[in-house]
C-alpha cells in the first residue's frame, strides 16, 4: 500500500486517478477503476445534457460503492455547453469529488464548496496551479506536455514541470501526462507528487467502453504516434496522429478558421471512432505514453500491478542503491 496525503484526502486505497476523457469516461470505466481501489472519473460533457449526466451518475453508483468523481472541462466547444446546469446535476446527485480542467474553476468553487465537494483542478502550468490553490481547490492534477488532450501552450514536460510546481504548491498534487506504469508512479512520488493521473493507459483496459480496435491501436503505437492540433488557435490538443489530424494541421497551415476546421475536428466524429473502431473517421485523443503500453489488462490487474511493482522498486532497487 502506498499512502499519501492524496489517498487520505479522497478516501481511496491507491494513489491513482483515471483522467476525465471525452467519450471514454463512462460508468463502465469509472466504476471498474474505483472498484480496483483507484479513483474513477465520469466525464461530464460526454453526456449530452445535464439530465443525462444525472442518469450516468446513478448508473455508476449501481456499479460501485466506492468513491468516484466527475470531470468538468471548461474549454472552447463548437456548441455552447450549460456548465452551471452540469454543476447543479453533479451537486444534486451527491457527488463529492469533481475534477475541473481547462479554465480557472473560481466561478464554480463557492457552489461546489458549499455542497461539500472536494475539487481537483487539472492544469498545465505552475502559475495556473498557484492561482487554483489560492482560489481554494483541494488538490492539483499537474498535466505535462506528454499528456493526451490539451497540454496548454508552454510545452514543459513533467521532469521539470512537476518539481517546479512542487516547489511552490502546498496542497496535494498528482502527476498527469505520460504515466502508464510503476516507474511513472515512483518517479511522480520522487518529483514531489502524491499520486498519478492516467488517461490513455486506462483506455487500453478490458472495461474501457470503446471499440477493441482503439485499444489494439494504442498497444501497437509508440511514443511518436501523436500529433499536436489546434496550435494556431492557442487551444493545442494532443491526439492520435491519423489522417484527420494531419489534414487539420494542413488546414491550419493554410490559415483556415475554426469554422472551417470545426467539421473535421468535431468531437461528435471522434465519438464514432470509439464506437465503430474506424480509426480514420475523426480525431481521438491519445498521449505519448502509448510507447509504454503493451497489453489490455482489466483495471484491477493494471492498478494492482502498478502499485505492487512500485512498492518492489522502492523497497528493492532504490533502497539497495543506497550505500551501506
Ligand atoms: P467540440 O466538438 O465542441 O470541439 C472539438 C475541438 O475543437 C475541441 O478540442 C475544442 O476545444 C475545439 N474548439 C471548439 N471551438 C473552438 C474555438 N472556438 N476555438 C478553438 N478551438 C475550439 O468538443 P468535444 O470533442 O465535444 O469535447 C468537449 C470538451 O472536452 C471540449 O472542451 C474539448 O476540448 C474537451 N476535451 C478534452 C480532452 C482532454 O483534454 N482530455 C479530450 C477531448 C475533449
Amino acid at each position: 500500500m502506498i499512502k499519501t496525503r492524496f489517498t487520505e484526502m479522497f478516501g481511496i486505497k491507491h494513489p491513482i486517478v483515471q483522467g476525465g476523457m471525452q467519450w471514454v469516461g463512462r460508468a463502465e470505466l469509472a466504476s471498474a477503476v474505483s472498484n480496483a481501489g483507484a479513483l474513477g472519473i465520469l466525464t461530464g460533457l460526454t453526456q449530452p445534457t445535464p439530465e443525462d449526466l444525472r442518469k450516468e451518475i446513478k448508473r455508476c453508483r449501481e456499479m460501485t460503492d466506492q468513491p468516484f468523481g466527475v470531470n468538468l472541462t471548461i474549454l472552447p466547444t463548437l456548441v455552447p455547453r450549460p456548465y452551471g446546469e452540469y454543476i447543479d446535476a453533479i451537486i444534486d446527485s451527491g457527488i463529492k469529488i469533481v475534477e475541473t480542467a481547462g479554465n480557472n474553476p473560481k466561478p464554480f468553487l463557492p457552489k461546489l464548496k458549499e455542497a461539500g465537494v472536494k475539487v481537483i483542478h487539472k492544469c498545465t502550468a505552475v502559475r495556473h496551479g498557484l492561482s487554483a490553490e489560492k482560489a481554494g481547490v483541494d488538490a492539483i492534477s499537474m498535466d505535462g506536455f506528454e499528456c493526451a488532450g490539451h497540454p496548454g501552450e508552454d510545452d514543459v514536460p513533467n521532469l521539470v514541470l512537476l518539481p517546479a510546481a512542487a516547489n511552490v504548491i502546498k496542497i496535494p498534487m498528482i502527476a498527469s501526462g505520460g504515466f502508464a506504469d510503476a516507474r511513472g508512479l515512483v518517479a511522480a512520488l520522487a518529483l514531489g507528487c502524491e499520486g498519478i493521473n492516467m488517461g490513455t493507459r486506462f483506455m487500453a483496459t478490458k472495461e474501457a467502453p470503446i471499440h477493441q480496435n482503439v485499444k489494439e491501436k494504442i498497444v501497437a503505437s509508440d511514443e511518436r504516434s501523436t500529433s499536436l492540433i489546434l496550435r494556431t488557435m492557442r487551444n493545442t490538443s494532443r491526439v492520435y496522429g491519423n489522417s484527420v489530424a494531419k489534414k487539420t494541421i494542413e488546414m491550419e497551415g493554410e490559415g483556415k478558421t475554426i469554422q472551417e476546421i470545426g467539421p473535421i475536428v468535431a468531437g461528435a466524429k471522434g465519438k464514432v471512432v470509439y464506437e465503430t473502431g474506424d480509426m480514420e473517421h475523426g480525431i481521438w485523443s491519445a498521449g505519448t505514453c502509448m510507447g509504454l503500453i503493451n497489453d489490455i489488462p482489466s483495471c484491477k490487474e493494471l492498478v494492482e500491478r502498478i502499485v505492487r511493482e512500485a512498492e518492489e522498486m522502492i523497497r528493492g532497487r532504490l533502497a539497495k542503491s543506497l550505500a551501506a
